[in-house]
């Protein structure tokens, strides 16, 4: 289990719950609660129901045969693209709202950076009838109107983040001030297998289910339960660390991890933390993050929104730090080719976040009899704009 988080809440030297003293006591009720709500059986029986009935789960495990005869392996796509709402974000969202309820919370708060989980909160929240507050930066509402008004019509409150950079890290900050002010009736769900423990850990098993069901459909397909790679891309690490989970500590499964370069490691435009990351203190936990060499965090960038942020997961970290996992930062450009080649192959218009997990069978070869499985975190509704000006569409 030496990739798994321990008692402490670490991931080797990553990890671990550096909070403000008087967010505590929240994060401490979730600490000693998580687990055994989640294990218990009417839990479970909830979550699966709504998985399926609601979020359309299983996703289909899809053999993408033209991919894999121009590439000379055999590639399986996950299809998280045809959950309810576009990607894998909602099976966390419901994941924690279901905990929420058992904690007696009536009010739920999110922070957003490109409004995708937003939405995903949101969503949950009108299925549960919760109150629902998501904190975004200002700047981030003006770009990202489309998410903003799918909020609003699922009865959310988007209130803006007006300081220092008006964008997620802000908005992240104000989430916090409004959890310590409101510890008795408030969960705050976190987006991504990040925060202080025990939200990596929650939000990483909540997303195990992808690893899960891959396992199952794998055994169906080839007569075996993992493939020889598991690809996928990472922002913060929560679709990456879904689609890992139940291959960890089966060291014959390559894991590869697929970050955004963005314009180019070197060119100061990018998000490729673990290329360019270092050990410091990110939204409550020791992880790997860029910054300045006096510890200021970097502005990091890349073309899609869901992977322009400056840190990663600390279970992440740790299979960057033991050599676990294979790193490979993909650029814009080649994300974005990658994204209209999986239009063109095989009818499917990925989520430009995805888009660079596609990019790895041009960037890396493979033997023709390897399974090589990509998740496929979201669809590519979204990043239209963005194709059509890359492309000229
Ligand atoms: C948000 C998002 C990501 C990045 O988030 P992770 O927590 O790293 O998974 C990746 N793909 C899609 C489609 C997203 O919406």
């Amino acid at each position: 289990m030496k990739y798994h988080v321990d008692q402490n809440g670490y991931y080797g030297e990553f990890g671990g719950a550096y909070i403000p003293e008087m967010l505590y006591p929240n994060v401490e009720e979730l600490r000693n609660q998580y687990l055994d709500i989640t294990s218990e059986a009417s839990f479970k029986e909830e979550f699966e129901s709504l998985l399926r009935d609601y979020v359309g789960r299983p996703t289909p495990l899809y053999f993408a045969k033209r991919l894999s005869e121009r590439y000379g392996a055999k590639f399986y796509l996950k299809r998280e693209d045809l959950n309810h709402t576009g990607a894998h974000k909602v099976n966390n969202t419901i994941g924690q709202i279901l905990l929420a309820k058992r904690l007696g919370k009536q009010r739920i708060i999110a922070e957003t950076g490109a409004g995708q989980h937003g939405v995903a909160t949101a969503t949950v929240c009108a299925l549960m009838g919760m109150q629902c507050v998501v904190y975004m930066g200002e700047i981030d509402i003006a770009r990202q109107a489309p998410n903003v008004a799918r909020m609003k019509m699922l009865g959310a409150e988007v209130r803006p983040a007006r300081s220092g950079s008006r964008t997620l890290k802000d908005a992240t900050n104000e989430a916090i001030r409004d959890w310590i002010n409101n510890p008795v009736n408030t969960h705050y769900i976190i987006g991504s297998a990040i925060g202080p423990h025990p939200y990596p850990d929650m939000v990483t098993r909540f997303q195990s289910v992808i690893s899960e069901e891959i396992q199952k459909q794998l055994q169906e397909k080839e007569g075996r339960n993992a493939p020889d790679h598991i690809v996928a891309c990472i922002g913060g690490g929560s679709n990456a660390a879904g689609a890992f989970y139940h291959f960890l500590d089966n060291e014959q499964v390559n894991i590869i991890a697929v970050e955004a370069a963005g314009k180019g490691i070197e060119s100061g435009h990018s998000a490729a933390t673990s290329a360019l990351g270092k050990k410091g203190i990110i939204h409550g936990c020791k992880t790997l993050l860029m910054q300045t060499e006096d510890g200021q965090i970097t502005e990091p960038y890349s073309i899609s929104a869901g992977l322009d942020y400056p840190g990663v997961g600390p279970m992440h970290a740790h299979l960057y730090a033991s050599r676990r996992a294979e790193f490979i930062s993909i650029t814009d450009d080649d994300a974005m080719k990658a994204g209209l080649e999986l239009a063109q192959l095989e009818g499917i218009i990925p989520a430009i976040e995805t888009a660079h997990a596609l990019a790895i069978p041009e960037k890396r070869p493979f033997r023709k009899d390897e399974i090589v499985v990509i998740n496929l975190s979201g669809r590519g509704d979204k990043d239209l704009n963005t194709y059509i000006d890359h492309f000229k569409l």
